[in-house]
């Protein structure tokens, strides 16, 4: 399934030219023409789908282990210090193409790729009283019994609750 107004579709078909590393009959690896540092590279599924989730296991799977590999490569051939990988999911963190993709970002010393966040600084009554609520809502569990069971994880629950959220909020781009 290809989206006609997406990029990384036009891509995948070879509607645009792209400097291909890789590719797959599920996915294809390709060099950004924007790097972020030397060897800046982004792998996509040529599925079309905003969101990962909603990519079959055998995409995601495919997907996520080229990365990694790829990665691994980056570092050995480009004497790359190490490597960040990085998926912009929805309008709010910055993704910019409604296609799914991974960044794969080799780095270097000193060059000057910044991935950051502020860290809260916290109370102990406050973490106590933020882990409670954090646990709660994500697990539906009550935070005491968490670590007294730690079997029964409801994964599927959250899977939906994902997929129910998903068609709420609109936090899929629509453009380039
Ligand atoms: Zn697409």
């Amino acid at each position: 399934m290809a989206d006609e107004q997406c990029i990384f579709c036009m891509i995948a078909q070879n509607k645009i030219q792209s400097a291909k590393v890789y590719e797959d009959e599920l996915c294809l690896a390709f060099l950004d023409i924007k790097p972020a540092t030397k060897g800046h590279i982004q792998v996509i599924s040529k599925t079309h789908s905003p969101i990962f989730m909603e990519l079959s296991e055998a995409i995601k799977n495919k997907i996520f282990t080229i990365a990694l590999t790829i990665g691994q490569t980056l570092i050995k051939k480009l004497n790359a210090t190490g490597v960040s990988y990085i998926i912009n999911e929805g309008v709010g963190a910055g993704q910019r193409v409604a296609h799914s993709s991974i960044h794969i970002i080799p780095r270097y010393e000193n060059d000057e790729v910044s991935i950051g966040w502020p860290e809260k600084q916290m109370s102990q009554e406050e973490i106590s009283k933020y882990l409670n609520e954090i646990i709660t809502k994500i697990t539906s569990q009550n935070p005491s019994e968490v670590s007294a069971k730690p079997e029964p994880k409801p994964v599927e629950k959250v899977e939906e609750k994902h997929k129910e959220d998903i068609k709420i909020n609109p936090r899929i781009p629509k453009y380039w």
